[in-house]
């Protein structure tokens, strides 16, 4: 069978987006198949149109000028110039019913006393919770730090691999620290998705994934088939595992081993006048329904704020999460004048995750197949793209 396109990839969230661009980009003929009905997966600056296009970042909403992966991207769509800055604002504790300061939760002593540890801890296979207990203590652990990085992981964090969760990187010293875009992060994916060169098609169905001698061939559920010499999978691993075509059993075994983490996000906006709060940047939540609250407050609106609430998944009815969200805001449901559901998934990743990775490497080798997406380094856009990145020079050279 003759190809129809060098390249599919699969799933149009960072990590495929990615993938397609950079391969358009060496000219190879390139398609993205999505199978929701828009692009940018986690990446979500959810639009109100009865608000005037007032937007709230339902998913991922920050960057860093320690992403180089994502500015390069950034550099080749001429995004970089187009940056907003992002002031630093404090999170504040949502703990039994109050608002309270991120120092009231730290044990100072104990972690001046455990402190010098950081030195000789090895990070290396650890869960956090074993690492930071050793190097904060294990009272500022369970006070404060599991909570802050269940607000970033948005799940429980005790199992998580330390290791992939804070990774030094260099930052570009051309860029602020940390910024957004005017109409939110889905500026990155919309862009990357509309470019000349590379064809993205949203609302796709796979039936099923053939490997042919020369390449693969994607069955769709509408009776489409296509063909193409190489194929990246950028997913979630179950979706990956289910993907996977016959002859890659060692492969979807692993993958299918990778669990998921759902989260229930509650998106709500109200007039600028009915929130007394000063300006914050979120809640994280202590044994609390929700992980964290991330508000819209570093890019002022005229008329309104908003907030995402990120909860724990089938605690709360949808009533019951409003309420929960208004009394951390201290107003009256009445006042939300515009609210939305969201669900998002991020990988459960478990201490030893990159030893899985390894075994995923080794049985990838020689194969015309990627794999990427936020399941492999870690969770972050930047992650996700590090790994998209080494996945293009795996399967087509730099
Ligand atoms: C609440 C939240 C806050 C976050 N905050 C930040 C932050 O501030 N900074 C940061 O760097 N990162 C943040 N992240 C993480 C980051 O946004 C994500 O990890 C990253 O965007 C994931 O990209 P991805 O392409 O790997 O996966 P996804 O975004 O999950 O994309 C996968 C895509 O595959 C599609 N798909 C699934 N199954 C199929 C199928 N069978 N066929 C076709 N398509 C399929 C999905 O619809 C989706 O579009 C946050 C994440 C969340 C949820």
């Amino acid at each position: 069978m003759s190809h129809t396109f060098d390249h599919i990839v699969i799933g149009a969230g960072i990590s495929g987006l990615g993938a397609a661009h950079l391969s358009a980009r060496q000219g190879l003929k390139t398609l993205v198949l999505e199978a929701s009905e828009r692009v940018g997966g986690c990446i979500h600056s959810l639009r109100f149109e009865a608000l005037d296009g007032f937007w709230i970042e339902a998913g991922g909403h920050t960057c860093f000028n320690s992403y180089g992966n994502l500015l390069s991207i950034l550099d080749d769509l001429d995004l970089t110039r187009q940056v907003r800055p992002k002031p630093s604002l404090s999170y504040r504790l949502w703990k039994n019913g109050k608002r309270r300061s991120i120092l009231s939760a730290l044990h100072p002593l104990e972690a001046l006393g455990s402190l010098p540890r950081i030195l000789r801890e090895p990070k290396a296979g650890r869960s956090v919770r074993d690492y930071y207990s050793a190097i904060l203590g294990r009272r500022n652990y369970q006070d404060l730090l599991r909570h802050a990085f269940q607000a970033v992981i948005c799940q429980p964090a005790d199992h998580y691999p330390a290791e992939a969760l804070f990774r030094r990187k260099p930052r570009r010293k051309d860029v602020v620290k940390a910024f957004t875009f005017a109409r939110g992060v889905s500026t990155i994916p919309e862009t990357l998705a509309a470019q000349s060169g590379l064809e993205v098609r949203t609302s796709q169905r796979i039936d099923r994934i053939e490997a042919l001698t020369t390449g693969f061939r994607v069955q769709l559920a509408d009776g489409q088939a296509l063909a193409a010499a190489y194929l990246t999978l950028a997913v979630p691993p179950d979706a990956a595992a289910q993907l996977l075509p016959l002859g890659f059993d060692e492969l979807r075994a692993l993958v299918g081993n990778i669990g998921m983490s759902e989260i229930e996000t509650l998106v709500l906006a109200v007039r600028r006048e009915d929130l007394q709060l000063a300006p914050f940047a979120g809640l994280i939540g202590v044994d609390s329904p929700f992980y964290s609250a991330v508000s819209r407050d570093f890019l002022p609106d005229e008329r309104y704020r908003g907030l995402a609430f990120h909860f724990r998944p089938g605690m709360l009815s949808l009533e019951e999460q409003v309420r929960v969200a208004c009394a951390s805001l201290g107003i009256i449901p009445e006042r939300i004048l515009a609210q939305a559901q969201v669900r998002n998934r991020l990988p459960a990743l478990r201490a030893g995750h990159l030893a899985v990775v390894e075994r995923i490497d080794q049985a990838l080798a020689g194969k015309r197949l990627g794999l990427t997406g936020n399941w492999f380094i870690g969770i972050s856009m930047e992650d996700a793209l590090t790994r998209t990145r080494s996945e293009h020079q795996r399967l087509f050279g730099d």
